[in-house]
C-alpha cells in the first residue's frame, strides 16, 4: 500500500549551491522529497534520520569527497543498500568505474541531461523498492540476520495458538539495550551497529532451534521461547544479559553495554491469554526492569500476580516501555 503523504526521500549531496538550486527546481514534479546537503559531515548527520530511498552524490567535494562517502556508506550495514547515483563532473571514465566499483549503481555526468537524470533516478527508486520488498519477504533483519518484525508478527500468534492447543508452556522475552542512543550519539552509528550485531550474536548463541529470535527495530529485540516454563526462560535471559555485559568493544572499551529484559511466561496448561495481551505483559516487565535500574531481568508468570510487573516493585499503571531507554 502506497501512502500519499510520505514520498520517498532523495538525499542530494553536492558542494555546489547551483546544483542544489537546479535539481531542486527540476525535480519538483518527481515523486520524491529532496533533502539537500552540501558536505559529507552534513550528509552523515542527515542519514541518522529515516533512510533515504536514493542518494545523489557528487564525487568532487572539498574535504571528504564522494569516493570516501561511498566507502563509508558501504561500510555501514544499515546504509549499504541505499542506491547511490554518482554525479560526476569529470569526462574521463576512470572515476565512474571507481565509483561503481565502490558500490554506486549508476552515474550522471555534469552538465545534466535532465530527462536522463530523471530516468536514472526512477530506475534507482525501482531498485530501492525491490530491495525493500525482498527484505520484507525474507523476513530477515538486514543488520543482524535475526528474524524481523514481520516474522514476529506472524510467528507469535501462531506459537501461542500452538501452545494453547497442546497445553505446552511458552514464554516470551522482550529485550532492550540500555541507553543505546548514547552509544550512537557518543561513538557514532557504526559503533551502534556493531553493538546491535554483537548483541544479536549473543542472543543467537543462547537460543535453541525451536526458539524465534527477532529484532523488532532499533535496539529492541524479542525472543519466543517455545515449550519453555517462565523460570527456564529467566535462566536463558540471564545468560543473554551476562553475555552482552561481558563483551568489550574496540571502539569504546570503557563503555559497558547492558540490556534490560522483560519476560512473561505461561506454564503447561496455564490460562489462555491473547497474544497481544501476553506481549504487553512482557513489555510491561521490560519497563519495570528499566525503572528498576536496568541491566536486569523481570519475569512474571501468566495468570499469577495480576499480570505485568509483579515482583518488580513498579506496581500497576506503568506505561509502555517505548519511553524508557
Ligand atoms: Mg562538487
Amino acid at each position: 500500500v502506497c501512502s500519499e503523504e510520505s514520498k520517498p526521500k532523495l538525499l542530494l549531496i553536492d558542494d555546489s549551491v547551483d546544483v542544489h538550486r537546479l535539481l531542486g527546481a527540476r525535480l519538483k514534479h518527481e515523486p520524491v522529497e529532496v533533502i539537500s546537503v552540501c558536505s559529507a559531515p552534513e550528509a552523515f548527520e542527515a542519514l541518522k534520520g529515516a533512510a533515504p530511498a536514493v542518494i545523489l552524490l557528487d564525487l568532487d567535494m572539498p574535504g571528504t569527497d564522494g569516493f570516501e562517502v561511498l566507502r563509508r556508506l558501504k561500510d555501514e550495514p544499515a546504509l549499504s543498500n541505499i542506491p547511490v547515483v554518482v554525479l560526476s563532473g569529470l569526462a574521463g571514465s576512470e572515476d565512474k568505474v571507481a565509483a561503481i566499483d565502490l558500490g554506486a549503481i549508476d552515474y550522471v555526468t555534469k552538465p545534466f541531461d535532465m530527462p536522463e537524470l530523471r530516468a536514472r533516478l526512477r530506475s534507482a527508486l525501482r531498485l530501492n523498492r525491490l530491495l525493500t520488498l525482498l527484505a520484507e519477504r525474507a523476513e530477515v533483519d538486514g543488520l543482524t540476520g535475526l528474524a524481523n518484525r514481520a516474522n514476529f508478527n506472524k510467528s507469535w500468534p501462531a506459537r501461542v495458538a500452538e501452545a494453547d492447543r497442546y497445553g505446552q508452556p511458552l514464554s516470551i522475552a522482550v529485550l532492550d539495550l540500555d541507553h543505546f542512543k548514547r552509544i550512537n550519539d557518543t561513538y557514532g552509528h557504526p559503533a551502534g551497529d556493531e553493538v546491535l550485531q554483537a548483541f544479536a550474536r549473543v542472543i543467537a548463541k543462547e537460543v535453541r532451534k525451536t526458539d524465534v529470535a527477532c529484532r523488532l527495530g532499533g535496539e529492541e529485540f524479542v525472543v519466543i521461547l517455545g515449550n519453555t516454563e517462565p523460570e527456564d526462560a529467566k535462566l536463558l535471559a540471564e545468560r543473554i544479559r551476562t553475555g552482552i555485559g561481558s563483551l568489550t568493544f574496540a571502539r569504546h572499551p570503557d563503555h559497558q553495554v547492558t540490556v534490560s529484559i522483560g519476560i512473561a511466561g505461561r506454564p503447561a496448561k496455564g490460562p489462555v491469554i491473547a497474544p497481544e495481551q501476553w506481549f504487553e505483559m512482557a513489555d510491561k516487565n521490560l519497563y519495570a526492569a528499566k525503572t528498576g535500574g536496568r541491566n536486569r531481568v523481570v519475569c512474571t508468570t501468566v495468570g499469577q500476580g495480576g499480570g505485568g510487573a509483579a515482583g518488580a516493585g513498579a506496581g500497576a499503571g506503568v506505561g509502555p516501555a517505548k519511553k524508557a531507554a
